[in-house]
Protein backbone atom coordinates (compact mmCIF):
# COMPACT_ATOMS: atom_id res chain seq x y z
CA UNK A 1 0.00 0.00 0.00
CA UNK A 2 1.26 3.31 -0.82
CA UNK A 3 2.64 5.57 1.78
CA UNK A 4 -0.22 7.98 1.02
CA UNK A 5 -3.09 5.38 1.84
CA UNK A 6 -1.16 3.91 5.05
CA UNK A 7 -1.39 7.54 6.00
CA UNK A 8 -5.20 7.92 5.46
CA UNK A 9 -5.82 4.72 7.30
CA UNK A 10 -3.83 5.78 10.71
CA UNK A 11 -5.85 6.11 13.95
CA UNK A 12 -6.07 10.10 14.77
CA UNK A 13 -5.06 11.14 18.23
CA UNK A 14 -6.30 14.02 20.60
CA UNK A 15 -9.16 15.80 20.90
CA UNK A 16 -12.23 14.82 18.27
CA UNK A 17 -14.99 17.20 16.90
CA UNK A 18 -18.13 15.19 16.87
CA UNK A 19 -20.77 16.59 14.53
CA UNK A 20 -24.94 15.71 13.88
CA UNK A 21 -27.33 14.02 16.22
CA UNK A 22 -25.25 12.90 19.07
CA UNK A 23 -24.41 13.59 22.68
CA UNK A 24 -20.45 13.77 22.54
CA UNK A 25 -17.48 14.39 24.56
CA UNK A 26 -15.28 17.12 23.36
CA UNK A 27 -12.19 17.11 25.48
CA UNK A 28 -13.74 17.58 29.27
CA UNK A 29 -16.81 18.65 28.06
CA UNK A 30 -20.22 17.60 27.29
CA UNK A 31 -21.78 18.88 24.59
CA UNK A 32 -25.83 17.92 23.38
CA UNK A 33 -25.45 18.59 19.51
CA UNK A 34 -28.86 19.58 17.97
CA UNK A 35 -29.38 19.67 13.95
CA UNK A 36 -28.78 23.49 13.81
CA UNK A 37 -24.99 23.05 15.46
CA UNK A 38 -22.68 21.61 12.72
CA UNK A 39 -19.69 21.72 14.92
CA UNK A 40 -19.64 22.24 18.97
CA UNK A 41 -16.34 23.80 18.80
CA UNK A 42 -14.76 25.95 15.64
CA UNK A 43 -11.32 25.24 17.32
CA UNK A 44 -11.46 21.76 18.15
CA UNK A 45 -9.21 19.97 15.69
CA UNK A 46 -11.65 18.01 12.59
CA UNK A 47 -10.95 14.00 13.28
CA UNK A 48 -12.25 11.18 11.90
CA UNK A 49 -15.05 10.97 13.41
CA UNK A 50 -16.39 14.47 12.30
CA UNK A 51 -15.24 13.92 9.38
CA UNK A 52 -17.28 10.63 8.89
CA UNK A 53 -20.19 12.11 10.27
CA UNK A 54 -20.47 15.41 7.92
CA UNK A 55 -22.46 14.90 4.70
CA UNK A 56 -21.51 16.85 1.65
CA UNK A 57 -23.81 20.03 2.39
CA UNK A 58 -22.64 20.05 5.95
CA UNK A 59 -18.80 20.36 4.68
CA UNK A 60 -19.71 23.23 2.17
CA UNK A 61 -21.34 24.94 5.32
CA UNK A 62 -18.44 24.87 7.37
CA UNK A 63 -16.87 27.10 4.58
CA UNK A 64 -19.83 29.33 4.22
CA UNK A 65 -19.82 30.11 8.15
CA UNK A 66 -15.90 30.64 7.57
CA UNK A 67 -16.40 33.05 5.60
CA UNK A 68 -18.83 34.82 7.31
CA UNK A 69 -16.62 35.28 9.85
CA UNK A 70 -13.52 36.38 7.96
CA UNK A 71 -15.67 38.82 5.83
CA UNK A 72 -17.32 39.99 9.34
CA UNK A 73 -13.33 40.68 11.36
CA UNK A 74 -14.79 37.77 13.46
CA UNK A 75 -12.05 35.26 12.22
CA UNK A 76 -11.06 32.53 15.29
CA UNK A 77 -7.57 32.57 17.11
CA UNK A 78 -7.44 28.83 17.76
CA UNK A 79 -4.48 26.96 19.16
CA UNK A 80 -2.48 26.10 15.78
CA UNK A 81 -0.05 23.93 17.61
CA UNK A 82 -2.37 22.34 19.28
CA UNK A 83 -4.11 21.11 16.05
CA UNK A 84 -0.77 20.52 14.93
CA UNK A 85 0.17 17.80 17.74
CA UNK A 86 -3.30 16.32 17.11
CA UNK A 87 -3.86 16.30 13.63
CA UNK A 88 -0.20 15.01 12.86
CA UNK A 89 -0.16 11.39 12.18
CA UNK A 90 -3.72 11.33 10.57
CA UNK A 91 -5.34 14.42 8.57
CA UNK A 92 -9.25 13.88 8.29
CA UNK A 93 -10.02 17.25 6.24
CA UNK A 94 -13.62 18.02 5.28
CA UNK A 95 -13.01 19.66 1.88
CA UNK A 96 -10.93 20.58 -1.01
CA UNK A 97 -10.52 23.96 -2.64
CA UNK A 98 -9.10 24.63 -5.75
CA UNK A 99 -8.33 28.30 -5.78
CA UNK A 100 -5.69 31.19 -7.35
CA UNK A 101 -2.68 31.83 -6.55
CA UNK A 102 -3.28 35.01 -5.66
CA UNK A 103 -2.15 36.38 -2.21
CA UNK A 104 -5.24 38.05 -1.31
CA UNK A 105 -7.49 34.77 -1.73
CA UNK A 106 -5.72 32.39 0.65
CA UNK A 107 -8.51 29.64 1.20
CA UNK A 108 -7.37 29.17 4.68
CA UNK A 109 -8.07 32.89 5.27
CA UNK A 110 -11.01 33.64 4.04
CA UNK A 111 -12.91 30.69 4.66
CA UNK A 112 -11.59 31.16 7.97
CA UNK A 113 -10.37 27.69 8.33
CA UNK A 114 -7.00 25.69 10.83
CA UNK A 115 -4.92 23.10 10.46
CA UNK A 116 -6.33 19.89 9.17
CA UNK A 117 -9.38 21.29 8.24
CA UNK A 118 -8.73 21.50 3.89
CA UNK A 119 -7.24 20.27 1.58
CA UNK A 120 -5.90 23.36 -0.78
CA UNK A 121 -4.75 23.44 -4.49
CA UNK A 122 -3.69 26.68 -5.59
CA UNK A 123 -2.77 27.20 -9.21
CA UNK A 124 -3.05 30.86 -11.40
CA UNK A 125 -6.30 30.96 -12.60
CA UNK A 126 -7.48 28.10 -10.52
CA UNK A 127 -7.46 25.70 -13.59
CA UNK A 128 -7.99 22.13 -12.71
CA UNK A 129 -5.00 20.78 -14.32
CA UNK A 130 -4.47 16.81 -14.40
CA UNK A 131 -2.63 16.94 -10.96
CA UNK A 132 -4.71 19.22 -9.06
CA UNK A 133 -7.93 16.23 -10.42
CA UNK A 134 -5.10 13.87 -9.28
CA UNK A 135 -4.79 15.17 -5.79
CA UNK A 136 -8.40 15.84 -5.59
CA UNK A 137 -9.12 12.23 -6.36
CA UNK A 138 -6.83 11.35 -3.60
CA UNK A 139 -8.36 13.92 -1.81
CA UNK A 140 -11.83 12.63 -1.68
CA UNK A 141 -11.33 8.95 -2.66
CA UNK A 142 -9.14 7.93 -0.21
CA UNK A 143 -8.72 10.64 2.60
CA UNK A 144 -12.61 11.39 2.61
CA UNK A 145 -12.86 15.07 2.14
CA UNK A 146 -16.36 15.54 1.43
CA UNK A 147 -17.11 18.82 -0.86
CA UNK A 148 -14.68 20.38 -3.41
CA UNK A 149 -14.90 23.96 -4.17
CA UNK A 150 -13.23 25.50 -6.81
CA UNK A 151 -12.58 29.62 -5.78
CA UNK A 152 -11.96 32.54 -8.72
CA UNK A 153 -11.92 35.84 -7.53
CA UNK A 154 -12.56 38.85 -8.77
CA UNK A 155 -9.64 41.69 -10.55
CA UNK A 156 -7.59 37.98 -11.14
CA UNK A 157 -4.16 38.84 -12.76
CA UNK A 158 -4.54 35.47 -14.98
CA UNK A 159 -8.06 35.75 -16.18
CA UNK A 160 -7.02 39.66 -17.35
CA UNK A 161 -3.76 37.78 -19.14
CA UNK A 162 -5.97 35.16 -20.59
CA UNK A 163 -8.46 38.26 -21.88
CA UNK A 164 -5.40 39.95 -23.33
CA UNK A 165 -3.79 37.01 -24.75
CA UNK A 166 -0.36 37.84 -22.98
CA UNK A 167 2.63 36.42 -24.21
CA UNK A 168 5.36 36.32 -21.16
CA UNK A 169 6.69 33.17 -21.53
CA UNK A 170 6.13 29.30 -23.44
CA UNK A 171 5.00 28.47 -19.55
CA UNK A 172 2.68 31.20 -18.36
CA UNK A 173 1.26 31.08 -22.47
CA UNK A 174 0.17 27.52 -22.23
CA UNK A 175 -1.45 28.14 -18.39
CA UNK A 176 -3.33 31.27 -19.43
CA UNK A 177 -4.23 29.01 -22.92
CA UNK A 178 -5.94 26.69 -20.24
CA UNK A 179 -8.39 30.05 -19.65
CA UNK A 180 -8.94 30.49 -22.81
CA UNK A 181 -12.13 28.59 -23.28
CA UNK A 182 -13.48 30.28 -21.14
CA UNK A 183 -12.88 33.67 -22.59
CA UNK A 184 -14.53 32.41 -26.14
CA UNK A 185 -17.94 30.87 -24.23
CA UNK A 186 -18.21 34.06 -22.66
CA UNK A 187 -20.45 36.86 -24.34
CA UNK A 188 -18.57 39.44 -25.42
CA UNK A 189 -20.08 43.42 -24.61
CA UNK A 190 -16.94 46.09 -26.23
CA UNK A 191 -13.78 45.43 -26.78
CA UNK A 192 -11.84 41.59 -25.74
CA UNK A 193 -9.34 43.81 -23.12
CA UNK A 194 -8.24 43.61 -19.60
CA UNK A 195 -9.47 46.87 -19.37
CA UNK A 196 -13.67 45.67 -19.81
CA UNK A 197 -13.82 45.29 -16.13
CA UNK A 198 -17.47 43.93 -16.77
CA UNK A 199 -16.02 40.81 -19.44
CA UNK A 200 -13.24 39.96 -16.69
CA UNK A 201 -15.68 39.55 -14.28
CA UNK A 202 -17.70 37.21 -16.44
CA UNK A 203 -14.71 35.76 -17.97
CA UNK A 204 -13.79 34.65 -14.08
CA UNK A 205 -17.30 32.71 -13.53
CA UNK A 206 -17.55 31.12 -16.25
CA UNK A 207 -14.12 29.80 -15.73
CA UNK A 208 -14.83 28.63 -12.47
CA UNK A 209 -17.89 26.49 -14.12
CA UNK A 210 -15.79 25.37 -16.16
CA UNK A 211 -13.09 23.99 -13.44
CA UNK A 212 -16.32 22.57 -11.64
CA UNK A 213 -17.95 20.74 -14.71
CA UNK A 214 -14.03 19.33 -15.29
CA UNK A 215 -14.30 17.70 -12.24
CA UNK A 216 -16.60 15.21 -13.34
CA UNK A 217 -15.93 15.49 -16.65
CA UNK A 218 -12.37 14.54 -16.29
CA UNK A 219 -12.25 12.25 -13.48
CA UNK A 220 -14.08 9.10 -13.18
CA UNK A 221 -12.95 8.69 -9.65
CA UNK A 222 -14.77 12.46 -8.56
CA UNK A 223 -17.47 11.10 -11.08
CA UNK A 224 -18.58 8.90 -9.38
CA UNK A 225 -18.27 10.09 -5.95
CA UNK A 226 -20.68 12.86 -6.98
CA UNK A 227 -23.08 10.20 -7.86
CA UNK A 228 -23.25 8.17 -5.63
CA UNK A 229 -23.52 11.37 -3.50
CA UNK A 230 -20.67 10.90 -1.36
CA UNK A 231 -18.66 14.03 -2.53
CA UNK A 232 -20.12 17.48 -3.70
CA UNK A 233 -18.63 19.73 -6.57
CA UNK A 234 -19.22 23.77 -6.27
CA UNK A 235 -18.05 26.85 -7.76
CA UNK A 236 -17.70 30.33 -5.67
CA UNK A 237 -16.40 33.68 -6.43
CA UNK A 238 -14.88 35.72 -3.88
CA UNK A 239 -14.18 39.23 -3.30
CA UNK A 240 -11.33 40.90 -2.97
CA UNK A 241 -12.56 44.17 -1.87
CA UNK A 242 -14.95 42.65 0.89
CA UNK A 243 -14.31 39.59 1.95
CA UNK A 244 -17.21 37.78 1.18
CA UNK A 245 -17.38 34.52 -0.84
CA UNK A 246 -20.69 34.12 -3.28
CA UNK A 247 -21.22 30.37 -4.05
CA UNK A 248 -22.59 30.02 -7.59
CA UNK A 249 -26.13 27.74 -8.39
ZN1 LIG B 1 -6.23 35.14 -9.73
Amino acid sequence: MCNLCDDAQQEPLGRRKFLGLATALVGTAAFTLTAGILRADECAPFLADAQAASTPDQAVQFLVDGNARFSTGASLHCDLLGEMTATAEKQTPFACVLACIDSRSAPELVFDQQVGDIFVARVAGNVPTTEILGSFEYATKVAGAKAIVVLGHNHCGAVKGAVDRADVGANLTALLDEIEPAVAATPLVGERSSKNHEFVESVAETNVRFAVAAMTEKSAVLKELVETGAVKVVGALYDIETGKVTFLS
